[in-house]
Parts: C-alpha cells; structure tokens; sequence
C-alpha cells in the first residue's frame, strides 16, 4: 500500500527516533536522500537557492567519497548533511556488526551527528547501538518520489495534504526519483512559502 504518511502505532515501534519536529512550530524540514551525485544534486542546489531555502542531505558515504568536491559544495551553501550508511545497507538483511561497521565508515567522511536508516528500517539492535552517537531521523511525510508509477501532480497534492507544522519531508537526490523530484520540488517550495511555513534545517 502506497503510504505518505505513517500511522503512530508503526512509529511508536522506533521509540526515541524523530520522526516530526515541534508541532507548534509553523516550519518544514526539507530532506534528501542517496546523494550527492553530480547528475542531479547540483540542480538541486539551485533550485533551493533561488528559494533562498536550505535542507538536510543525508549521503551515501560511497557517493561522498567519489564526489567530496560535491560534498563540500553542498556544506559551503549552507545545507546540512547527514549520514546514510556507506553503501544504501538494508538494515534487516545485515548482520549487525557489518551494518555498524558501514555506518563508521560513511561517517569518517560525512561526520554528522544525524542518521537515517536506508529504506527507513532497520533492527532494533543497530537502532540501539546507533542511538548513542546519532540523532535517528525518519520522516513526516514521505513524497514517493521514487516511484515511477507515479505522476508529479499526484505527488504534489498528497505532500500538500500530509504537510502540518514540523513536519520533515523526503525528496531523494537519485536518478530514480528524479523526474518526480524536479517536478515537485519548485512547486511544494513555493506552497510552502506562501503558506507561511519556514523551512528549517534540522
Ligand atoms: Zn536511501
């Protein structure tokens, strides 16, 4: 089933992981997943500067080590980063001490206090061991932009009816998601403004 939003009974499983900001807070947190590529987080770039916006990357640590001059550039512009695992792990299928071991090393080169899980899952083992050096961070709202079933509007409409104050949204700097992710990205950014909605960086 196709979800934007999931219920609180699934996040009260990950207890101590955010999942939404203040809620008495009018602002939005804006996030990407799986880069920096060259492909397509430069365009990403410029399109939240010509909103004067910043957001939070969490990178693949094998895209930071073969585009650290994207990396920086990144940092320089004044968007936060976050650690991915070095190698997009599926937390499930990885024995713990191999997961963690990907986690250390994505972070030699990311250096962030911020983790989220590949595919927002992950054993409550790796959860617990990686709560004592990291802020976990899941999502709000979940934009599916990945999917190439389905259509920009669809996308727009379902991230405008799901955001509320703090939530964090996922946008993915992939070559996957990246017909829906240019397609939605000016237009939700420019709703969120005109809602009065801050966007904030985590
Ligand atoms: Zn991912």
């Amino acid at each position: 089933m196709l979800r934007y939003q999931l219920p609180g009974i699934i996040r009260q499983c990950y207890r101590g992981v955010t999942w939404r900001r203040n809620p008495e807070e009018k602002a939005v947190y804006l996030t990407f997943d799986d880069g920096c590529i060259p492909e397509v987080t430069p365009r990403v770039l410029d399109i939240l500067d010509r909103f004067g916006v910043k957001a939070t990357f969490f990178c693949v640590g094998d895209n930071v080590r073969k585009y650290p001059d994207l990396f920086a550039e990144l940092k320089r512009r004044g968007h936060r980063v976050g650690n991915h695992t070095f190698h997009h792990l599926r937390g499930f299928r990885t024995p713990d001490n191999i997961y963690l071991a990907d986690v250390q090393a994505a972070q030699e080169l990311i250096g962030s206090y911020l983790f989220r899980p590949p595919h927002g899952r992950m054993k409550w083992s790796q959860k617990r061991q990686l709560q004592r050096s990291f802020e976990i961070v899941m999502w709000d709202v979940l934009t599916n932009d990945f999917n190439a079933h389905l259509q920009p509007d669809e996308i727009l409409r379902q991230t405008k009816r799901h955001t509320r104050n703090g939530s964090i949204v996922v946008f993915h700097d992939s070559l996957k998601a990246q017909r829906n992710m240019f397609a939605v990205l000016p237009e939700i950014i420019a709703w969120w403004q005109e809602q009065g909605y801050e966007l904030k960086l985590l």
